[in-house]
């Protein structure tokens, strides 16, 4: 099948208690772990692309790896989505150039602000068959530009006015979720017995508050990996340094899958994963220099994380 908006996913996973997993894209490799895992699995989609993304990889170049993804995954819908599009001109690109989705960032401008500049990238979005994220609330933390010491929360008296005079088809929150590999200071944690950071819990009265004042309205959750231990460590034994990395729990998650989350964005957990097995690599072979032999159990580990994603944690493993 094409490429498709997310329209029916979210209705779907609203209904299914269950949330689909938004995983960003920068090579082939990542592509292919993520799609071979949603085809395996029969698991929808949305492979999504940040400015960084672009930068670094080329729009065509994205834009034709998930077609390319497309075309060897037939049983599954994919999105492809525009991650925190940062102004107009870049939403307009992507909804030009063959995204079926974008999302528009004005959460850093005021609420005034913020509505005119989503309401803008929504009216031209719908009249090219395309869907909007906008967002309310910061989260903390850093990812690719997108960086802000410190969050604030999602007010929830604020969504009916700013979804009723945008029109936005989903709304990405601030309920304690946070970018990057480091989502909470050591201060902000307590530990647990093997002295690894306990980060203090998502704020679901905020999700249920935003959910009564939206009825059966899609909500968005970034900055949502966990940062597996098991790959922080494997980082660290292989001559990284990334202490006190820390994400949030999967449990959480997948609780709050089951409330009107339909989208969840997991980006760090795969970095890490190919990161850490490509280290491990080079470090136990380090007469190897042929990039396939590093990049291919890399991919695979992609691969591996996301099914664990789709199964245990979003819950959309089979609603393809
Ligand atoms: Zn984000």
């Amino acid at each position: 099948m094409p490429l498709v908006t997310s329209k029916e996913m979210f209705e779907k996973a609203y209904k299914g208690g269950y949330a689909v997993g938004a995983f960003n894209v920068n090579n082939m490799e990542i592509v292919q772990g993520i799609t071979e895992a949603c085809q395996e699995e029969k698991a929808p989609v949305i492979l999504q692309v940040s400015k960084g993304a672009r930068a670094y990889a080329n729009h065509t170049y994205l834009v034709k790896l998930v077609e390319a993804a497309v075309i060897e995954c037939p049983d599954i819908p994919v999105v492809l989505h525009l991650d925190h599009g940062p102004d107009f001109e870049t939403c307009k690109a992507c909804i030009d150039g063959g995204f079926t989705s974008v999302m528009i960032d004005g959460s850093s401008h005021s609420f005034e602000d913020n509505i005119a500049l989503t309401k803008k990238v929504v009216e031209y979005a719908h009249d090219h068959g395309v869907v909007v994220e906008g967002e309310l609330g910061t989260l903390a933390g850093i990812e690719d530009e997108v960086s802000h010491a410190v969050g604030s929360y999602t007010r929830p008296e604020e969504v009916e006015e700013f979804v009723s005079k945008t029109g936005v088809d989903s709304l990405a929150i601030a309920i304690g979720t946070s970018h990057g590999a480091y989502k909470f200071k050591p201060e902000q944690c307590t530990r647990n017995e093997k002295g690894i950071l306990v980060p203090p819990p998502l704020r679901f009265d905020i999700l249920k508050e935003v959910s009564k004042k939206l009825p059966g309205f899609p909500i968005v959750l970034h900055g949502s990996s966990s940062v597996p231990q098991e790959y922080v460590k494997m980082v660290n034994d292989f001559g990284g340094k990334m202490p006190d990395a820390v994400g949030v729990p999967e449990e959480q998650l997948r609780e709050a899958a089951k409330l009107a989350v339909c989208k969840i964005n997991i980006d760090s957990d795969l970095r890490l994963a190919m990161t850490g097995t490509i280290r491990k690599f080079f470090a136990e072979h380090p007469e190897k220099f042929d990039p396939r032999e590093y990049l291919k159990p890399a991919r695979a580990n992609i691969k591996e994380i996301v099914r664990h994603k789709l199964v245990s944690v979003l819950g959309c493993a089979g609603k393809a």
